[in-house]
């Protein structure tokens, strides 16, 4: 039997939104629970996946059985496609497995024609309505499936209200709008050099590749990456009988959610335009009424509709974030699925369903996207400075957060001055998707359009940036690049402060501070995440602060300290510079004499900050060349304290050039050539960790010495020589008992096939993957992101292997490290300490590999927590059961 690609919403369940996408699985869902949904069918992601396998077509056979089914369909609405009697319409909209908002495309009153729309028209004896759904097709199609523009029809619909005298599109009369439908086809036509399709299998087939071909558009590329959704998946597409919302005042559309997803308060929040369509509402070109005042507006419906929210929320045990319309009185379901929410929301929400009994806690742990914690991790305003400031205005609180910045009027500019390091906040007569990079670059978000479901809000809420929307007091230029608000006028790079939380807009900058993580539902939660990860979560610490902030945010230890970010201090500049300039051992240790106390007097500060937890010490990394000046008086500085000449210091300094310098003169390589360095640094450690055990006698300190960049076990074996040597003696002369271990980096590919042999030597391995990821691939982590962009567009690599592992060919490597590093040393302890130990799906890798820990920056710490808690949810670890 040959393959089925497509299935009536009678035939599906929640259960094959891989098939389905989310939004068809959960329309067949609401179908099996006898919810009035408008039936139809849904093409499923294969048909997708096979599409681009095909050369971006929808071969015969697909296009076969959606024949078959737009027949079916037609049997089962008792509507004909074209027809003069009962004509069909649907809406043709994406639906991916995982839910994309606003990043691919949705086609609404397809099936429409000059004939039909006559029908229509006089059929309901609301000519106005069928005239106003005619144009709305023609902009749309032309939009998504021809691609002509958006801008266009929309100048056609000003220059009408200019000639009407009206001010919104509802004024607009039938013959206003046939007269626009009639220029909207004129435009096309003047485009793309043909007639609108006139056939409405046409204009669906053409639909529905726009749709597979949204899949690939670069917001969604954009927003995949971010989101890790593998491109893989494809979408499917759901053809839909339309629900008119736009029908007269008995009829409107709307979105609402079970609870506040802002707050996460157990609300039904949401909102309503009546004689509207769907897009109106989210983009924002009116603004619309609260879902409360339906009661007023339609009392039946209301309760109707309230009666269908808890029936969903129960069958899901989740928030829904619905979409419905109301056609003439009748209520109908047009979407649900688990609505996104702020990560503070998220929370409640988790925290709140553990409560009312409807989940359990692992569930609640699972609920939680561990990427979104980031934005409660973030600054909010200054008490103190926000109770002094006096808001200028206040609009709707879109998205929780503080933000200030200076202000920039497009998407563009915000990316462009976020990589000057501006921050920024990005205000808009209201956004659309093409924004999502500068909304990203953004701290917040103002504009002067929308509601709490418009564009910037869902986006911003799901990126967890601050948002203020529907700001209509702003009288906005967007032209020339400035907005009036409160008598002032605002330019760009004028300073301005909004608050997501109340939807207060300030004049000027006001300072924030850090956000708490340790109480309230935030506790709570990470509390549980503690309870089931089976791997621990350390810091990568250079400075007391770095460890402080990782500590408030839970890490159990520091995994890396980079020793070398100790020596850019201006006193430790100059002391290393000198070592590099010496000609003789004795030089180079009267130096780093200079060096050790300094050293010393860091590592004590990070050994009292984590107060008897694990440190780990990675000793000096990076090429020499790094610290030699640049500047002539720094030369001739430099020249004059070492007593040579400024031709031999330049001489020097052209002697450190290295072709490829992160392959070069570096990691344990200095400490082969220049043991001295290993000695001062093995016996800042040793002195630092033995002042501090005598203070407190109750920490049992372990010092970990971590030697980089390992490649072959016979240099680590010298190295090791080295500290041993130097840490003995020390420990001897103090008359301490303390141990302490040395470890290495498994950070080059050679390190990770010989791991056994490296084992005999290191009591622990942490893997370095930055370097391992460089070293592997064989290109330079410095160089790669001019590259990677080409490759992203041409589906080489779907993400940054830098930030997320490459678990196919670098995990391969971790994973045979690993297992290598056991049979030498069964005990042995496995750590990471790249960037990838705060990427979430990079921690389910390590857990999944037998990691011990990871090891990631300060702000990284809970998301780990997080991540390794779903992780070990998800494939508990027997051996650590
Ligand atoms: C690494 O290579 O992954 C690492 C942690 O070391 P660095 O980034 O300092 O090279
Ligand atoms: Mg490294």
């Amino acid at each position: 039997m040959s393959k089925k690609y497509v299935y009536l919403f009678t035939e599906g369940n929640a259960s094959m939104r891989e098939l389905l996408g989310g939004k068809g699985a959960n329309l067949a869902e609401m179908t099996n629970l006898g919810l009035p949904v408008p039936q139809g069918f849904t093409i499923s992601t294969e048909a997708c996946t096979q599409y681009y396998e095909d050369g971006r077509r929808i071969n015969d056979e697909i296009q076969a059985e959606i024949m078959e089914y737009i027949e079916k369909m037609e049997q089962i609405t008792g509507k004909k496609f074209g027809d003069q009697e009962n004509p069909l319409l649907v809406s043709v909209r994406s639906g991916a497995r995982a839910s994309m908002p606003g990043m691919m495309d949705t086609i609404l009153n397809l099936g429409l024609n000059e004939d039909v729309v006559e029908v229509m028209a006089k059929k309901s004896g609301n000519p106005r309505w069928a005239y106003d759904c005619y144009r709305r097709f023609i902009q749309m199609y032309s939009d998504v499936v021809m691609e002509v523009g958006k801008k266009y029809f929309e100048q056609l619909i000003d220059a009408m209200k200019v000639k009407k005298g009206v001010t919104q599109d509802v004024e607009l009369t039938a013959d206003d709008l046939k007269e626009l439908a009639n220029q909207f086809k004129a435009e096309y036509k003047e485009k793309i050099g043909e007639d609108f399709p006139y056939d409405p299998k046409e204009q669906l087939m053409g639909a529905i590749k726009a749709v597979f071909r949204s899949w690939d558009n670069p917001r969604a590329n954009v927003y995949r990456r971010d989101n890790d959704i593998p491109y893989s998946w494809g979408t499917a597409v759901n053809v839909q009988m339309m629900a008119f919302g736009n029908m007269g005042e008995t009829s409107g559309t709307g979105v609402a959610f079970t609870r506040n997803p802002s707050t996460g308060e157990k609300v039904l929040t949401g909102e309503f335009l009546m004689n509207a369509q769907g897009e109106d509402v989210v983009a924002g070109v009116r603004t619309p009424q609260h879902i409360d005042q339906l009661k007023e507006v339609m009392p039946e419906v209301y309760e109707q509709f309230v009666g269908i929210c808890n029936t969903l929320e129960n069958h899901y045990r989740d928030m829904q974030d619905m979409e419905f319309t109301i056609e003439d009185k009748h209520l109908y379901m047009l979407q649900t699925r688990n609505g996104k929410r702020t990560p503070a929301a998220a929370l409640k929400i988790a925290c709140d369903l553990i409560d009312e009994g409807m989940i359990d806690e692992k569930q609640a742990v699972l609920m939680i996207e561990p990427r979104n914690l980031d934005a409660l991790l973030h600054p909010q305003f200054d008490v103190k400075a926000l109770k002094a400031a006096t808001p200028v205005a206040k609009a709707l609180a879109a998205s929780p957060g503080a933000a200030c910045g200076k202000i920039v009027f497009t998407a563009e500019d915000a990316k462009v001055w976020n990589e000057k390091g501006e921050k920024v906040v990005l205000v808009r007569l209201e956004t659309s998707p093409e924004d999502i990079e500068g909304m990203k670059a953004a701290q917040g978000i103002l504009t002067v359009r929308g509601g709490m479901t418009s564009h910037a809000a869902v986006v911003a809420r799901g990126m967890g940036t601050c948002c203020v929307s529907g700001c209509s007091a702003i009288t906005m230029d967007e032209e020339n690049k400035k907005f009036e608000l409160a008598g002032k006028t605002y330019h760009e790079g004028d300073c301005i402060s909004i608050d997501g939380s109340t939807g207060n807009i300030y004049d000027g900058l006001i300072p924030t501070v850090p956000a708490s993580v340790n109480s309230g539902d935030f506790g709570r939660i990470m509390g549980l995440a503690d309870k089931f990860r089976q791997m621990k979560v350390r810091t990568n610490a250079d400075t007391p602060q770095n460890a402080i902030d990782a500590k408030r945010l839970g890490a159990e230890g520091i995994g890396l300290c980079r020793t070398e970010h100790m020596f850019f201090d201006p006193d430790r500049i100059a002391a290393i510079r000198e070592m590099i300039c010496a000609d003789t051992v004795e030089g180079r240790k009267a130096a780093l004499a200079k060096l050790e106390p300094m050293q010393q007097g860091d590592f004590e500060k990070l050994y009292e900050t984590m107060e008897g937890e694990p440190v780990n010490i990675r000793f000096l990394d990076p090429p020499l060349h790094e610290f030699v000046p640049t500047e002539e008086a720094d030369i001739e500085l430099l020249a004059k304290s070492t007593g040579k000449t400024v031709e031999q210091v330049k001489a020097i300094i052209s002697g450190l050039h290295e072709f490829n310098p992160m392959m070069g003169h570096r990691g344990c390589r200095l400490a082969v050539t220049y043991p001295e360095i290993a000695e001062m640094q093995t016996s800042a450690v040793i002195k630092a960790a033995l002042n501090v055990s005598a203070k407190h006698p109750d920490w049992n300190i372990v010092p970990e010495i971590m030697i980089p960049l390992v490649g072959e076990v016979k240099e680590l074996a010298y190295v090791k020589g080295v500290v041993t040597a130097t840490a003995d003696k020390l420990i001897a002369e103090a008359g301490s008992s303390m141990t302490y271990k040395v470890g290495t980096m498994i950070e080059i590919p050679r390190a990770a096939l010989t791991a056994d042999e490296i084992a005999k030597e290191a009591e622990y391995f942490s893997f370095g993957t930055n370097d391992l990821t460089q070293m592997t691939f064989g290109f330079s982590r410095d160089d790669a992101g001019k590259f990677l962009g080409a490759y992203y567009d041409k589906k080489i690599y779907e993400n940054d292997p830098f930030a997320k592992l490459d678990q196919v060919g670098v995990g391969k490597l971790v994973k045979m490290a690993c297992e290598l590093g056991k049979s030498t040393r069964p005990d042995i302890k496995l750590g990471i300490c790249g960037e990838h130990g705060g990427d979430p799906t990079s921690v389910e890798f390590c857990h999944n590999v037998g990691l011990t820990y990871v090891s990631c920056s300060p702000f990284r710490v809970p998301i780990a927590r997080l991540a390794a808690a779903q992780a070990a949810i998800k494939a508990p670890r027997a051996m650590d059961k």
